[in-house]
């Protein structure tokens, strides 16, 4: 037996063959031509029929894991059609005088290495699908076939990395779970496999060996162990514990339809956070109430430039139907600190999560903030939105908000837009918010406990530095302390506390957060379910 280790993006356990699977690296060479012009046609041909083939496979990726997952192959047709990657490979073979497969290909590179080198996550993720559309248009161009790789049994498969075209074109009944020697927590493929419910392990330390290939594996999604050729010992333990997660699965697909109520009566919302509009299908598909915190933030991480009003409505609107009048909490961007975003042109800071972010950005460049404002407000008649602040520290800004939220409305209004009043309220993510939550109850509906943040500046532990993950820890007396105390400042002013921040999901807590009289929780949309279970198991 030999033991691998990687890190896991969706749990679950995986017992079958490893199935190594290499891409066609061709070797891309530079030829000069004498007829640019036909390589410009080559290149045109080839990105309609790439868009075409992405046709199908949105088609494909429609019927076998849903519209959430399928609208990656719109992103790559809108990619192939993005004019600056069009630009750079007919100017490549304008001005060298050179093959259609050169241009592509460097220009490959060159935008995949520009969003490798961008700060945020996300960004960095999106690498990963020009590459996938860059040997699209290579294959094309070079006759190659690019239906990728065709299962004939249920394997483990184990590749450098996987892209999302790959991922969706496998079998979803042979695919028993996947290894990636590189890969991103943030990427497609990773998103695909937890909608797939399919253990993976990314950045896992196998190698390629072509001997490995069929070999029996036991893939452990929770602790990212791979087993090759694992001993009878390995492979019963494995066995008992894959077992084990069937039939919890099974027993939480019973709870869906249930109510969220203990033994003696209580009853607590439970809601899912997200990130992106294109993630409601999984809070639906888990039964959550509602959407406790839209990370609106990230339509901002996504785009080049600054969203406008009209693109940012039309999500918002998107989000508030989708959920047929369940309610949508959207929080206002929360920009900074690890989550940068180049257009906003920020300086840079000794210490960003100390710094420049979130509402601060908003009160100092309200044009932004209104933009935003604006946005929601028109969703609103769409269905139950409310709207929270992140990073408050103070009464005085709640009043700045609710100010330009009033001359929001009277714009609105002297234009005849529609809108609704919606509630508002404040994550509490600060101790000083905590402290003062008695004050601050009498302005706001409601307060979300950010206990990720809450924990870093209770603790003053950055939360982004791996080495104090171990002392990072979100059951400190005093975070504990302070959430109790903004749950009894809520309910003393006659308004609602939940926790929205990742603490909402350890069931180790459901107990105690009923008993302070949590009154909302909202967590990641694959585990509503298990929190519904602790809840209904709390006397
Ligand atoms: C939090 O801080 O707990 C929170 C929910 O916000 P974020 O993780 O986006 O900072
Ligand atoms: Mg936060």
């Amino acid at each position: 037996m030999t033991k691998f280790k990687g890190e896991s993006v969706y749990s679950g356990i995986a017992i079958g063959k490893l199935c190594l699977y290499s891409k066609n690296e061709k070797k891309i060479e530079r030829n000069h031509v004498t007829d640019v012009e036909n390589e410009k046609k080559r290149f045109e041909d080839a990105k309609t029929e790439a868009i075409n083939q992405l046709k199908v496979l949105y088609d494909k990726a429609l019927a076998n894991v849903g519209e959430t997952n399928a609208l990656i192959f719109e992103v790559h047709q809108m990619m192939l059609e993005d004019l600056d990657y069009i630009e750079s490979v007919l100017n490549i073979i304008n001005t060298q005088g050179v093959n259609a497969e050169y241009a592509v290909g460097t220009t490959g590179d060159n935008f995949s290495a520009m969003f490798e080198a961008m700060d945020d996550a996300y960004m960095q993720g999106r690498a990963a699908d020009i590459r996938d559309i860059t040997e699209r248009l290579l294959n094309i161009l070079n006759g190659s076939n690019t239906d990728g790789l065709k299962l004939e049994e249920p394997v483990i498969i184990c590749a450098e990395d996987l892209a999302p075209s790959e991922t969706v074109q496998l079998e979803k009944d042979k695919l028993l779970g996947f290894v990636t020697r590189q890969g991103s927590a943030n990427s497609h493929t990773a998103i695909l496999a937890r909608t797939m419910d399919i253990p993976a392990v990314i950045q896992a330390n196998i190698e390629m060996l072509p001997e490995y290939n069929g070999k029996l594996v036991a893939l452990d999604g929770f602790t990212g162990n791979i087993y090759l050729d694992p001993d009878e010992e390995t492979l019963s333990e494995m066995k008992a514990k894959q077992q084990k997660c069937i039939e919890e699965k099974e027993l939480l697909q019973t709870l869906k339809g249930k109510e969220n109520v203990t033994q003696s009566g209580q009853v607590v919302q439970l809601y899912a956070n997200i990130g992106n509009t294109k993630d409601v299908a999984a809070v639906l598909k888990n039964d959550a109430g509602g959407i406790g915190l839209f990370r609106s933030e990230f339509l901002y991480l996504e785009s080049s430039d600054y969203p406008t009003e009209n693109e940012q409505f039309l999500k918002y609107k998107a989000v508030a139907e989708n959920m047929a009048g369940k309610k949508v909490i959207i929080r206002t961007l929360d920009i900074g600190a690890d989550k940068q975003v180049d257009y906003f042109e920020m300086e840079k800071e000794e210490n960003p999560a100390l710094g420049y972010r979130a509402i601060r950005i908003c009160l100092d460049r309200p044009e932004i903030f209104k933009t935003q404002l604006r946005a929601l407000y028109r969703a609103s008649v769409y269905g139950q939105i409310a709207i929270m602040f992140p990073m408050i520290i103070s009464v005085s800004e709640v009043l700045q908000v609710k100010e330009i939220i009033k001359e929001v409305k009277e714009e609105l209004k002297a234009q005849e837009i529609p809108f609704k009043d919606v509630e508002l309220g404040i994550m509490i993510e600060t101790p000083a918010a905590a402290i003062m939550s008695d004050e601050l109850a009498k302005e706001v509906d409601f307060f979300s406990i950010g206990t990720n943040d809450l924990t870093q500046y209770t603790l003053a532990i950055d939360r982004q530095n791996p080495k104090l993950g171990k002392i990072n820890d979100s059951h400190h007396p005093a975070v504990l302390r302070l959430i109790e105390m903004v749950v009894k400042n809520a309910h003393a002013n006659g308004i609602w506390a939940g926790i929205c921040g990742e603490l909402g999901a350890d069931t180790s807590l459901t107990e105690w957060f009923l008993k302070i009289g949590v009154d909302e929780l909202s967590v990641s949309p694959s585990m509503v379910l298990k929190v519904r279970k602790q809840v209904r198991e709390t006397k």
